[in-house]
């Protein structure tokens, strides 16, 4: 008991440590997860040994009290936290606790997404804006009233009829965008960085001068109301997302009513596509629909009873760097790859992840020995992203290597690339066959990098065009290979005989053409034959096709290898078929310059902008009289709005994607 207690004072005094840094600093001393897994271990001692818990527990309150030079606000209600449910068992008993207190079974819910940002409440009397304050610990919150104002999607008056009194809650975020400029921009000043885009939103709202606010790009989404008068009509969380959009108050652009399966599925859905955002999600927030019912639910002294935080697992851990491995890929291209002390990053074991190349290994300043932290984010293969310099101890530099670790032969050093330049590379050659293969390439079926290991061991197959003359009786002749596996084998390397010129222009693996460019390319070139006589100049006429693609395409074609491979291929009964080709049209954006704001369905904002400057036009991430045009996508904000009063020329992602030949 004893040592519980004292493993009990333990925590609250690190909690408080970290509470202070976090919210009145604005400056983590430690990851989310960290946090949230001694805030676990504090709530598990006092359900386990309830005689002990303090009156100033962290676990009971609502963030913390900061210490400030602002004015008080007094929230009334107070401004609560959320329970956290971790997994989908959580999710279940939160219904089950829903159907006892409302007595029903059939429970309409409002799943939202989980902003990740500071948390705020607008006043507005006569649907004039008069107050903006921070949550602070839930009763009394920091007055940043100026501050707030400056925020483009705050409107300084409300729409139509409005009530006498209307205090709403919502988030104060910053987007990804915005967060790379201010800390490229504190880092040239050589100021700290922030550590994340909430961080930087806390910081930059919660500033004395609210001019330097003024500077910073922050948007704003609402989510709650605190009070109204007269009382509002409005019966449900979507009906109150209306009611905000008729006032012309920020409402979230993405929540879904339904049943408790439908956000389930929300929710999933947003796991897998919440890097699509420009802005930072933590997970969905599932409340119960009717607003009606809340109050005869209630809440504890810390969250309401009718909404939870279905928080997303962990994207980062920290653990050591054992080793480093050299891969070889398909193009030679040497990449260090990390071996890790194993460690759970959201429910998948990492024990490997990537070092991108040896500039990244000197920027990190990175050692084997070194304590890291490690990110996995969707399906991206892990990487490294940091170093805690505090916990080096014993580390030995990672050695650039000077010869292929497959093949020996002495690298060659490219820019910030290390490669492998013998063509017959075993490394290489193997990487080439899986590529081919693989989803991305021909996408043959059955046929699997294990498979190729075994026939490229046993002479079997050495190049691309070896595999369309591949028998049935090699395919016997390897291990464990029953008759049925061989015929589909043969089957589905016969299906992929045939091929559009697409299709066999991204199998290719062409340097910096994939998927894309290559229908891009098809649709222009028509056949191969023409392909292969085009010169650098003719195929930079092709949209999208800047000088580094012609360079690769050209320089593809007029290499003996790869005509001898064509020919083989060729040989072994490989047919490729003519596309329908397209007319260039006019490049409208030579010359432009192109501002994208919001988010957008097609495209990431990376690939849009990529897009415009591969067209010979400018990507600015701001916009000024000198932008010709905006392209707007879903919850566009201030550029919008400023692109607006510029008399801008403002294009929807429709339009967009027209003007560059994506939609008919
Ligand atoms: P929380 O972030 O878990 O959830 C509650 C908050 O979510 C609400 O107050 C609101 O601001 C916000 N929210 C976002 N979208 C919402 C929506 N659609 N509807 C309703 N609310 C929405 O809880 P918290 O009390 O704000 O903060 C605790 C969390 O902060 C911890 O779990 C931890 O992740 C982090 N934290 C980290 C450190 C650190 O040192 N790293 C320190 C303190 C807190």
């Amino acid at each position: 008991m004893e040592d519980i207690k004292k493993r009990y004072d333990e925590l609250i005094k690190l909690i408080n440590k970290y509470n202070y840094y976090y919210y009145t600093l604005d400056k983590p001393l430690v990851d989310d997860a960290t946090y949230d897994e001694l805030m676990n271990e504090l709530v598990t001692i006092e359900k386990s040994y309830p005689e002990i818990i303090r009156d100033d527990s962290p676990a009971k309150k609502v963030g913390a009290v900061i210490q400030t030079s602002f004015e008080q606000v007094h929230h009334d209600p107070p401004m609560l936290s959320l329970a956290n449910a971790m997994d989908e068992g959580d999710i279940d008993d939160f219904y089950e606790r829903c159907c006892k207190l409302l007595g029903t079974s059939t429970i309409e819910y409002c799943a939202e997404l989980k902003y990740d940002g500071l948390a705020v409440e607008l006043v507005y009397r006569n649907g004039i804006y008069v107050q903006g304050s921070t949550r602070g610990d839930g009763e009394v919150g920091e007055d940043v009233t100026e501050n707030i104002a400056t925020i483009k999607r705050v409107p300084a008056k409300l729409r139509g009829d409005a009530p006498d009194f209307l205090s709403v809650r919502g988030e104060v975020i910053m987007r990804h965008g915005e967060f790379e400029r201010l800390n490229e921009m504190r880092k040239q000043n050589g100021e700290q960085e922030f550590a994340n885009p909430r961080n930087a939103a806390a910081g930059s709202l919660r500033q004395l001068d609210p001019n330097i606010t003024a500077q910073r790009e922050l948007d704003m989404v609402l989510y709650g109301i605190g009070n109204m008068e007269p009382a509002s009509i409005v019966t449900t969380q979507n009906q109150l997302y209306d009611y905000f959009k008729k006032v012309g108050l920020p409402a979230p652009h993405y929540y879904e009513v339904g049943l408790l399966q439908d956000v389930k599925q929300f929710y999933k859905y947003w796991m897998e596509n919440r890097y699509t955002l420009d802005f930072d999600i933590d997970g969905v927030v599932i409340k119960v629909n009717n607003i009606t019912v809340r109050e005869t639910m209630g809440s504890t002294s810390k969250a309401p009873r009718w909404a939870i935080a279905w928080k997303f697992p962990a994207r980062e851990a920290i653990t050591v760097l054992k080793s480093v491995d050299y891969q070889v890929g398909r193009t030679g291209l040497i990449t260090p790859v990390a071996n890790l002390e194993p460690i759970n990053i959201g429910g998948v074991l990492v024990k490997r992840a990537t070092l991108h190349n040896f500039q990244e290994v000197k920027r990190l300043d990175i050692k084997i020995g070194d304590t890291v932290k490690v990110i996995r984010a969707g399906d991206v293969i892990p990487k490294v992203v940091e170093v805690i310099k505090d916990k080096r101890k014993d580390v030995r530099a990672i050695a650039v290597p000077e010869t292929c670790p497959v093949c020996n032969t002495t690298l060659y050093h490219e820019d910030i690339y290390i490669r492998c330049v013998n063509a017959s590379c075993p490394a290489k050659e193997y990487e080439t066959l899986c590529f081919f293969v693989s989803k991305d390439g021909m996408d043959i079926e059955y046929v699997g990098p294990e498979l190729l290991k075994r026939l490229y061991d046993q002479k079997k197959i050495k190049t691309i065009a070896d595999i369309y003359a591949l028998t049935r009786e090699d395919l016997l002749r390897v291990e464990r290979m029953g008759e049925k596996i061989a015929n589909k084998i043969i089957d589905s390397i016969n299906k992929r005989r045939e091929v559009t010129l697409s299709h066999f222009l991204r199998a290719l693996g062409i340097r910096n053409v994939g998927d894309h460019l290559a229908k891009v390319i098809a649709k222009h070139a028509g056949s191969l034959q023409k392909l292969m006589v085009m010169s650098q100049e003719e195929l930079m006429t092709i949209p999208e096709v800047g000088p580094g693609v012609a360079q690769s395409v050209y320089d593809f074609f007029h290499n003996e290898g790869s005509l001898t491979l064509i020919r083989q291929m060729f040989a072994n009964g490989v047919v490729v078929k003519d596309e329908k080709v397209q007319e260039v049209s006019e490049n409208l954006f030579k010359g432009k310059t192109v501002v994208f704001t919001g988010t957008l369905q097609n495209m990431t904002r990376e690939e849009a902008e990529r897009l415009i400057e591969s067209m010979g036009g400018r990507a600015s991430g701001s916009v000024s009289s000198k932008t010709d045009f905006v392209v707007a996508g879903e919850e566009a904000g201030s550029k919008l709005d400023k692109a607006k009063k510029l008399h801008i020329r403002i294009l929807s992602e429709d339009e967009f994607m027209k003007m560059i030949g994506k939609h008919q």
